[in-house]
């Protein structure tokens, strides 16, 4: 017989070739079991120190919208997010349920995020003011100035790659400008979170509660810009409907 199988080597292969698979893949296995578990601990700190920041608010009396608050409305949502929303502040629904964007705006709002192709709970969404305004008048300056650390130091927890500013005060306020939402939006700006951290992209856009207002085409039509200009600067698809 030619080539007689030497059954001994055959098996010695077998098994080592099974070795070699078994291990390899599990060395693997175990890199991406390491690196889920380092994110997952990541997420974990994160959410560790929003809610410090959320505490901290809860019992904030350092303007006079504390002593008038139902609930304070720290934020909610993604510790690790990319994209951070930031509004104006609650109104009387987020003051009642001490969340926000949960009334008529929060409604268009899960609509958008929706047409995004996103989840609410894929993005953090807060406000410059953690205290609703009576009457749901302007946030004061001086208002903004004593509710800021908070909103800052949620961002420096979140590091997003991108904050979507909602209406003019979120978008003056984190880019110290007087300028109009209507100059603002549309383009990509910088948010400095401070010396020797890098900056971050902001998207300023119309507000839902201005959009309410102003339901025309064209408004709609520029939300939308602007949310795709987002998603684009982060790699994501642009859902097939909404590419109008
Ligand atoms: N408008 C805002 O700016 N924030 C909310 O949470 C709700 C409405």
């Amino acid at each position: 017989m030619k080539n007689p199988v030497n059954i001994h080597k055959a098996i010695r292969q077998h098994t080592e070739m099974e070795n070699f698979f078994t291990n390899g893949f599990t060395v693997k296995k175990n890199e991406a079991e390491q690196k889920q578990i380092k994110a997952d601990e990541t997420v974990a700190e994160a959410a560790k120190e929003l809610e410090k920041v959320a505490e901290e608010t809860r019992q904030c009396r350092k303007c006079d919208l504390g002593s008038l608050r139902t609930n304070a409305v720290p934020g909610e949502g993604n510790p690790k997010a990319r994209i951070v929303l930031v509004g104006e502040g609650p109104g009387a629904d987020e003051d009642a349920q001490g969340r926000p964007f949960v009334g008529r705006a929060g409604q268009l709002l899960d609509r958008i995020i929706e047409a995004c192709g996103l989840k609410r709970s894929d993005i953090f969404i807060c406000n410059v003011l953690k205290c609703r305004p009576p009457d749901n008048r302007d946030p004061r300056p001086e208002e903004i100035i004593s509710c800021l650390p908070y909103l800052q130091r949620q961002i420096e927890i979140i590091e997003p790659e991108i904050i979507i500013a909602m209406g003019a005060h979120a978008a003056r306020t984190l880019l110290n400008t007087n300028k109009s939402i209507g100059q603002l939006r549309g383009q990509f700006h910088e948010y400095y979170a401070g010396l020797g951290r890098p900056p971050t992209k902001v998207m300023p856009t119309y507000h839902t509660a201005y959009l309410l207002r102003n339901y025309s085409q064209e408004n709609r039509r520029r939300v939308w810009e602007d949310m795709k200009k987002v998603l684009t600067e982060l790699g994501l698809p642009i859902p097939e409907h909404r590419k109008d």
